[in-house]
């Protein structure tokens, strides 16, 4: 499914670099108008192809719930690029900004204007939505855009790759796919910024190939990321909307709740409200046809291994749906308790259906434990009572947060999406998207008058008056 050889693939990304920059210098700045257009034809490919485009990523993960990709892929890029098409005329505008009073009247504002050819790369875990929401942002922005989907849905990045070329001119928009070896060559590519969304290792690695050309990059990557749930808080609520957003994908979501941290006593009750929970979403278990498949074999073994160092080391696993593992792939949604930092499931990023679970005396000590890990891309708070949010706000740092809920913050548009250290880097998601794709050019219009001449050598009495006043 991979294109020809590794050769080939390398020399077609370099022809399709300098064809998307040659076109660049020709066309600098697209229109309102003509951004709607690239935005419309966005859509458009949504829109037509969304059945081939299910029953790909379906294929590469031997079983992708449809209903999860039209709610979770197709619907989320739809958003991006409507929401940015509505909005690009506005976004474009020249800023007005007040001059220094000292350059009175001299004017200053920030002119927009498209940065180049952008380099997007995407994982497998939503290869959709991981490259048509970055995508919306950079074509409202102006620019030219090669994509590069994971090696990881061979069928979809196929797909992809003949779709694009179908709606888009490749001066504009093209796909490359290869392997790790194109990958690595597509991160050395000089482009004008580079969008990354995929682990924290290879962000870094992605980080150090752009430094050689000082390519900016935002890099949107993953971690642990909290869920806490506030003494008193209803268990069935808290645990019905953890499940699900550890369960939607099967847990291969960048910002599901990793694990769970629940006031002490509450365990037991939070694990029968979460085992009922997952009887209700999926009345079949891990067979259901709502619920995903893992990826790969191999990260198939790297949970499994996951939850055995676990039990090894003296936690307790509870498989929440009778009749284990499901066709395939398929995972059964697991809660683990007993567990401590020695184990693996706690050090590392799960991105599966498992949800350890530890417990906290009080709320300090719940935001002392995250405070003293790696920031996280997410994080979830359940509570009803404000001054408690507030002081989780206040007191926690992640890249962003839903509070009573899991997951919904990444669907705002007029939010930014972005981690914070190594959880990532930079925003996108509406105008953050654009402002990212967008030179922000500080510009200052002198006036006729200008008052600067006052100013000039030689120094005389009025610059020495002047100054005084200046340097009060
Ligand atoms: P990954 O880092 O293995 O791969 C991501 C992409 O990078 C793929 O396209 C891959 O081909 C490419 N790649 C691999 N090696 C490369 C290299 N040396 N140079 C340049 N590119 C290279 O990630 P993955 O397994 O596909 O995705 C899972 C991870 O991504 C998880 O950690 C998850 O949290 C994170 N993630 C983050 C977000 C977010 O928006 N913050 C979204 C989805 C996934």
């Amino acid at each position: 499914m991979l294109p020809q050889d590794p050769a080939a693939a390398l020399t077609e990304l370099r022809e399709l670099f300098d064809l998307q920059r040659n076109a660049f210098a020709r066309e600098p700045s697209p229109s309102a108008g003509e951004r709607r257009g690239h935005l419309d034809a966005l859509c458009r490919l949504l829109r037509d192809n969304a059945g081939e485009i299910a029953a790909a990523i379906d294929a590469d993960f031997g079983h992708r719930s449809l209903y999860e990709t039209r709610l979770l892929e197709i619907f989320p890029s739809l958003e991006a690029a409507r929401h940015a098409k509505a909005r690009v005329g506005r976004w474009m505008r020249p800023e007005r900004r007040r001059a220094s009073v000292w350059f009175w009247p001299a004017r200053v504002e920030v002119v927009k204007q498209p940065l180049g050819v952008m380099g997007i790369i995407a994982p497998w875990n939503y290869p959709l939505y991981l490259a048509a929401g970055p995508l919306a942002s950079a074509l409202a922005a102006g620019n030219r855009v090669i994509l590069k989907p994971s090696e990881f849905t061979p069928r979809f990045g196929a797909l992809l790759r003949d779709l694009v070329g179908r709606y888009f001119a490749r001066e504009r928009v093209a796909v490359a796919l290869g392997g790790v070896e194109l990958a690595r060559a597509f991160a050395q590519v000089p482009f004008d910024h580079i969008l990354f969304s995929g682990s924290t290792a290879v962000g870094r690695e992605v980080m150090r190939a752009a430094a050689e050309n000082l390519t900016p990059v935002t890099l949107e990557l993953g971690g642990k990321s909290p869920a806490i749930v506030a003494r008193g808080f209803p268990l069935k609520v808290a645990a019905e909307k953890i499940i699900l957003g550890k369960c939607l994908n099967a847990g291969q979501t960048c910002i599901a709740p990793d694990y769970a941290l629940l006031p002490q006593g509450t365990e037991e009750a939070f694990v029968e409200e979460a085992r009922r929970a997952v009887g209700r979403f999926y009345p079949e278990g891990a067979a259901s046809a709502d619920y995903s498949a893992i990826i790969n074999s191999r990260h198939h073994e790297r949970l499994t291994s996951l939850v055995e160092d676990a039990r090894q080391k003296g936690a307790r696993v509870i498989e929440l749906s009778a009749g284990g593992s499901g066709p395939g792939r398929r995972m059964p949604p697991t809660i683990i308790t007993g567990v401590d930092d020695g184990m693996r499931i706690m050090q590392e990023e799960i991105f599966g259906p498992v949800l350890p679970v530890r417990t906290y005396r009080e709320l300090g000590e719940a935001l002392g434990y995250v405070g003293a890990r790696p920031r996280p891309l997410a994080l979830y708070y359940f509570d009803y009572d404000r001054e408690g949010i507030d002081r989780v706000l206040a007191e926690s740092i992640s890249g962003g947060v839903t509070v009573n809920d899991t997951l919904f913050h990444i669907a705002q548009n007029e939010l930014p999406f972005g981690g914070v250290g190594p959880s990532g880097m930079g925003h996108y998601h509406g105008q953050d998207g654009f402002n990212t794709f967008t030179k922000r050019k500080g510009v200052l219009l002198q006036s006729r008058l200008a008052g600067t001449r006052l100013l000039q050598p030689p120094y005389g009495k009025l610059a020495e008056r002047l100054l005084r006043l200046m340097l009060r």
